[in-house]
């Protein structure tokens, strides 16, 4: 199919189908597409939707992002998982007020050098908010194309992705770019579904590869299996009263900068570990009396945690020195700052079984 007719039944497509009323596609900006597409990574439209209506809201602007504090845009982003994108988003942002005077750059290659914006992402940013043309080369799009051509291999391979990058930049249009873009990705997210594709919709079933030969499933080829590894961590949750004890992670690695419970490799560790901290907040008395609660399992991109809970209930009052890196948090109160999902959920449970 000439790059053109593709274009064109794309273009056709995103007339009759386009998404064209999602939150970022008013009052188009640099700044509001930027937000949508950094939380689209990895995360559906309709699970993104409220965070970026709740997001916009409590920093409607640039400026406002780069001078909030970590706490308030990871609090914000809580649920939403891959908490680097919140922590390269608020960087991002204090970069482009303090080292651009506040002005995004005009050119994708420059928007590639912020701070968390890749190819694919800068792309997007420069067509959608501008029209200007670039090419994009998300999920959705590596689908679409990688079963319109039949592209052998693993679009994670670097031979297979430089590659899909030519198709993808021979075909994107001169003029429209952000309409055909937007169909694109629209495209892949309705039509050419991971699981069920709905092949007679789609506007280049006459000329798609996958289709003519029914192969639609087997494209794009899965990465080769590897077997994640499995780590173990023993959790603490000490609980005084209404109020559970938190510890700050540290800025980068797994739940980076979020507010998590005090944790340890093993139990013994963990013991060991709460003894330092009994000094601050714990009585050593309270050691022995820890509950074991339901271990389970939280799997990130490139392992499983295996987390074996212990409750440890402390009749001390609390008194934490520095709170920026220890805190005593209220159980009722929990949604006003940013948890890694499992914790919340583990310390909801909590909190809704000591309300009766
Ligand atoms: S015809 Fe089917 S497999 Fe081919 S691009 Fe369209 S939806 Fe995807």
């Amino acid at each position: 199919m000439d790059p053109k007719d593709f274009q064109r039944a794309v273009l056709n497509f995103y007339q009759q189908h386009g998404r064209k009323n999602l939150p970022w596609q008013q009052d188009k900006t640099h700044y509001r597409v930027w937000v949508s597409e950094i939380m689209l990574q990895q995360t559906q439209v309709a699970t993104v939707i409220p965070y970026y209506k709740r997001f916009m809201t409590k920093f409607p602007t640039l400026e406002d992002l780069a001078k909030a504090s970590q706490d308030d845009v990871l609090t914000l982003w809580t649920g939403l998982g891959y908490y680097s994108r919140a922590r390269n988003l608020h960087k991002c942002a204090q970069v482009i007020v303090n080292e651009h005077n506040g002005r995004w750059p005009d050119t994708v290659v420059e928007l590639e050098q912020l701070p968390g914006i890749g190819r694919s992402t800068a792309g997007a940013i420069h067509s959608l908010s501008t029209g200007k043309p670039a090419a994009i080369l998300d999920g959705n799009v590596k689908r679409v194309l990688c079963r319109f051509y039949q592209i052998e291999g693993w679009p994670g391979q670097s031979k297979v992705h430089k590659e899909l990058w030519q198709i993808a930049e021979k075909l994107s249009p001169e003029q429209r770019a952000d309409e055909y873009n937007q169909a694109m990705m629209d495209l892949g997210a309705t039509l050419c579904t991971r699981r069920n594709p709905d092949c007679e919709q789609c506007p280049l079933v006459s000329h798609c590869k996958a289709y003519q030969q029914g192969t639609q499933h087997q494209y794009p080829n899965s990465k080769p299996k590897a077997n994640k590894p499995v780590r173990q961590a023993a959790f603490a949750i000490v609980q005084s009263q209404n109020k559970v004890l938190l510890e700050k992670r540290p800025s980068t690695g797994i739940w980076g900068g979020l507010w998590s419970l005090p944790q340890a490799e093993s139990s013994q560790l963990l013991s060991d570990y709460l003894i330092q901290l009994s000094a601050a907040v714990v009585s050593t008395d309270d050691l022995p009396h820890q509950q074991a609660l339901s271990p389970f399992r939280h799997t990130f991109s490139h392992f499983h945690l295996d987390i074996q809970p212990y409750l440890l209930v402390t009749k001390q009052s609390p008194q934490v020195m520095d709170e920026s890196q220890l805190r005593w948090q209220d159980l009722a109160k929990l949604d006003q700052i940013g948890l890694p999902g499992p914790v919340l959920k583990l310390l909801k449970q909590l909190n809704g079984s000591t309300d009766h």
